[in-house]
Order: C-alpha cells, then structure tokens, then sequence
C-alpha cells in the first residue's frame, strides 16, 4: 500500500439518500468543469486522481504575502503596490478574516436547491472607503518572460477560482466588486547566482470577473452526483491517456 495515497477511501463519499448537508469545494466544481468522470470517480466512488507534490515554494510565497497584508491591516495601511497603481482600498478587517483563509472551511456558502455546502479558502480581500470588497489572489510562478497578463490556458482555472470567491462573499451578504486583483510573483532567473536567495517581481493584473456561470455549474455538479451513472471522460487528459497507455502493455 502507498504511503502516500490511498486508493480507495470511504469517508466523504456523496450520499444521494443523505439529508446531511454535503461539503463541496470550489476545487471539486473545478475538477467537475475539467472531467465529470474524474470528479464522480472521487466523490462518489472514493478513488481521487494521486496527489502532485505539493507546491512549497508557492505556499512560501502565499504565506508571506498574508503576513504583509496582516502588518498594513494592523496599521490600516493600503499596500503599496495597489497604491502605486491607484487602487483604492485597506486590507479588510474582517472577524472572520482567519476562517475564511482556512483551507478545510473557507467562506462557505450552503446552495438551498442541492443542499450541497460550497466553500473556498481566499488569500485576502480588500475594502474600499464605500465598504466594497474587492478579491486579491497570489500566484507565484518563475519565467523567463514577465507576466503581463491572464494569456495561458491554466489561468482560466485562476480566473474561476477568483470567480467562485467573489461568488461566496456576495452570497454572504458582502458588496463585492467585480474586479479582482492578482499579485503574481515571478522568480526571476536572470541572476548570476542563487547566493541563497530567490528575487521576484511582482505584477499586479486586474481581472474582471462574472459569476453568472457558477449558478448553472453547481447544479450540473449536482445532477452528476446524484446520477448513478458514470459520466464521460473529459478527451484531453493527460491521467487518462498515462492510464490507458499502461493498460495497453497488459493487452499485448
Ligand atoms: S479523463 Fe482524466 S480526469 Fe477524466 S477520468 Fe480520466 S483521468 Fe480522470
């Protein structure tokens, strides 16, 4: 057995019968967008696709950014970087600042029709003088190139994911602005040595975001988890394609 994953788990399986509220990530409805298939084989069935390893420099980065969001907090100060670029707005106070950074509750909000709990953890949010939240998410990287803008395919997950968020915060009764802001940090790569050190540039790209798709996609989500039919698999998977390449050795 893996030390590291286990194959088949049945805790926190959906239960079609259950009138138990059930807990879903905006990871999961994000997974449900990517593969239904792959999202029933975890929920409903237990087998969760193996775990990448985890994403420590990037967390480093995540973990620093709220310290420093957390010291302007304190001293109700805007970030200077938001500032320099004419975004008006303090790091919000809000009691439940730490619950909603939580990575196991997050801002949570439960959807009547399905009964299903969605929540999500954000990194941070911003106030502005009229009492509008406004979403800020990190992202670390490292590229040759910088980052300029939301171009490749991932950041389409990234633009839901900020999406879901403001989503949340309206369904808790918050006025939330459309845009967000991503604090996006490139490792640079150009130095002449380590020396122990990594630098980054950090841009700042606003997004404009819509949550009218959201709606919709949970209830798809719902309709796939209540089915007792296995839905199809996304066709441009690179799980899949590994899976059915190994099998393809045993049918020789
Ligand atoms: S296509 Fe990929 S995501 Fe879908 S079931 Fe297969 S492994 Fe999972």
């Amino acid at each position: 057995m893996s030390k590291y994953y286990t194959p088949k788990r049945t805790r926190n399986l959906y239960d079609p019968s259950s009138k138990m509220p059930y807990k879903l990530s905006r990871s999961a409805i994000e997974l449900f967008m990517e593969c239904p298939r792959c999202f029933y084989i975890d929920k409903r069935l237990g087998t969760r696709r193996p775990p990448g390893f985890p994403f420590s420099l990037n967390s480093a980065v995540d973990n620093l950014l709220k310290k420093e969001f957390d010291a302007l907090r304190a001293n109700k100060e805007p970030h200077p970087l938001l500032k320099a670029n004419g975004v008006v707005g303090i790091p919000a106070m809000n009691d439940k600042l730490d619950e909603w950074r939580n990575n196991f509750k997050g801002v949570q909000y439960k959807h009547e029709k399905t009964n299903l709990l969605i929540y999500g953890a954000i990194d941070d949010v911003l106030e502005t003088p009229s009492g509008e939240y406004v979403l800020i998410e990190f992202k670390a990287t490292s590229k040759s190139e910088p980052i300029t803008g939301l171009t490749a395919d991932h950041h389409e997950g990234y633009k839901r994911q900020v999406e879901m968020y403001q989503w949340l915060l309206r369904k808790n009764g918050y006025k939330v602005s459309d845009t967000a802001y991503f604090f996006y940090c490139n490792g640079l790569r150009n130095k002449k040595s380590f020396d122990k050190k990594l630098d980054f540039e950090i841009s700042l790209i606003p997004y404009k975001g819509s949550d009218k798709w959201i709606e919709e996609a949970i209830l798809t989500a719902y309709n796939c988890l209540i089915s007792d039919k296995l839905p199809t698999a996304g066709d441009d998977c690179d799980f899949c394609a590994y899976r059915k390449a190994v099998k393809s050795h045993f049918q020789k």
